[in-house]
């Protein structure tokens, strides 16, 4: 069973202030979860978790996780601008790009965040406009099919991938990055997204663990770290097991010592980047039932939309809803939940039995706080909505207030309201 970690009693008085939709995020549980990676993986000297900013960019999260011990990973320049914003230095910074514009190779520099090239040609870019750094990673793309060692249930096809040096490529390349001056050196990889199965890391790590030793073999370049990235996923259904953090970081130290050790590279720091293990069972959508439709299936109208989390149109997502108040119900009534986008795939729920939903009632999604508002949008003119911090002590403090229609029409500013042709 999936419980929401606020009450429809608490929800109606945060609703007098902040109406809704809005987003609400759990600091205990944010803290509790960073704590318990930070645990998995503490056989590792070096370890660090760098948050992917891009599942929920939004600065007082990160510095929820900064003091939690966390760096960050980011992927475009306003993300590092984020980071800067929160008072990251340096190496707490990693830089995952791909097509990268000059400006944010220029910027990541600039702050001196660890650049995790995603290209072979992008050496010689980066060498013209600053400079290769002493600091450096590459992004490694396997190739053929990926599939876990012990779940058969996790499989991609990185050669599908646009991501990522070949193996070739990457031999070569640190080759190169060493005659060019770079003096430390990591690699990273992302092979699979959302996995529910202890072995995607451990599998992962095995690969790049091998991968790591050949490069020491070939060019003598001792990697300093490995990069496991992101891919550890959550159970959005409540019948999925969750993973096992704890199971997953001893199976990686099986890999390490099993391959890294001997090949006297002990001291490699892992570090992660996750973003939806770290964030999205913290963040519901807290919405409310405004309309209600009976065709030839039964409808419930809510104030949110899939501009608002748009996971369930675009991929078909499963996110669990609770009906606030009504926790303990019979799921006796079958309904699609919608928003009000003109797109008929703006449905966050389709065919779901819950509980009977009268207008007024307010309702979670869940497992809302990776991925969902950092994927929201304008269409249709809606706006985007509040996000909130529930905090360990129960209070609620708004971390980013709701957009107004004057948010919609600030790219037109320049023009003072005079649209003449
Ligand atoms: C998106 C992304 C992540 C985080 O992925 P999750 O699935 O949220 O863990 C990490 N690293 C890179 C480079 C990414 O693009």
């Amino acid at each position: 069973m999936k419980k929401p970690f606020v009450t429809k009693e608490q929800i109606e008085e945060i609703a007098k202030t902040y109406p809704t939709p809005f987003y609400v995020y759990d600091e205990k549980g944010i803290r509790e979860n960073a704590r318990k990676l930070k645990n998995a993986f503490s056989w590792n000297k070096g370890f660090r978790e760098y948050f992917a900013v891009k599942a929920t960019p939004n600065p007082f999260i990160m510095k929820i996780l900064q003091s939690e011990g966390c760096g960050f990973d980011c992927s475009s320049l306003t993300e590092l601008m984020l980071s800067d914003d929160v008072g990251a230095k340096q190496h707490d910074i990693m830089f995952s790009s791909n097509a990268t514009p000059d400006a944010d190779f220029r910027k990541a520099y600039e702050l001196g965040a660890i650049i995790n090239l995603d290209d072979f040609t992008h050496i010689d870019v980066l060498d013209k406009l600053t400079g290769i750094p002493e600091t450096i990673c590459c992004r490694y793309n396997p190739g053929g099919e990926f599939k876990t060692d012990g779940s058969p249930n996790v499989m991609d096809t990185p050669k599908d991938a646009k991501y990522g040096f070949t193996h070739d490529q990457i031999i070569e390349g640190y080759r190169i990055l060493k005659e060019k001056g770079a003096k430390k050196f990591g690699m990273h990889a992302f092979l699979a997204s959302n996995t529910l199965t202890n072995d995607y890391y451990p599998t992962l790590a095995g690969i790049l663990f091998r991968t790591a030793v050949e490069i020491k073999e070939k060019t003598g370049v001792q990697l300093s770290f490995i990069n496991l990235s992101g891919g550890v996923g959550i159970p959005y259904k409540p019948d999925q097991p969750a993973n096992d953090i704890e199971i997953i970081g001893e199976k990686v130290r099986e890999q390490y010592e099993k391959i890294l050790v001997p090949a006297g590279m002990g001291d490699v720091a892992i570090f992660t980047e996750l973003g939806r293990f770290m964030l999205a069972p913290y963040g519901l959508l807290i919405a409310k039932a405004i309309r209600e439709k009976h065709i030839y299936k039964e409808y419930i109208g809510l104030d949110a939309c899939a501009a608002n989390l748009m996971r369930p149109a675009i991929y078909g997502a499963y996110h669990h809803i609770t009906v606030l108040g009504k926790e303990d119900a019979a799921c006796d009534h079958k309904y699609d939940v919608t928003g009000g986008l003109c797109e008929n795939n703006d449905k966050f729920a389709v065919d779901r039995m819950l509980p009977k939903i009268d207008i007024g009632d307010y309702v979670a999604i869940h497992d809302a706080g990776a991925h969902g508002f950092s994927m929201g949008y304008n269409y249709n003119g809606k706006l985007r909505s509040a996000e909130l911090l529930l905090r360990a002590d129960g209070s609620v403090k708004l971390i980013r207030r709701a957009e107004t229609p004057d948010d919609y029409f600030r790219t037109f500013d320049v023009f003072n309201g005079n649209y003449e042709l």
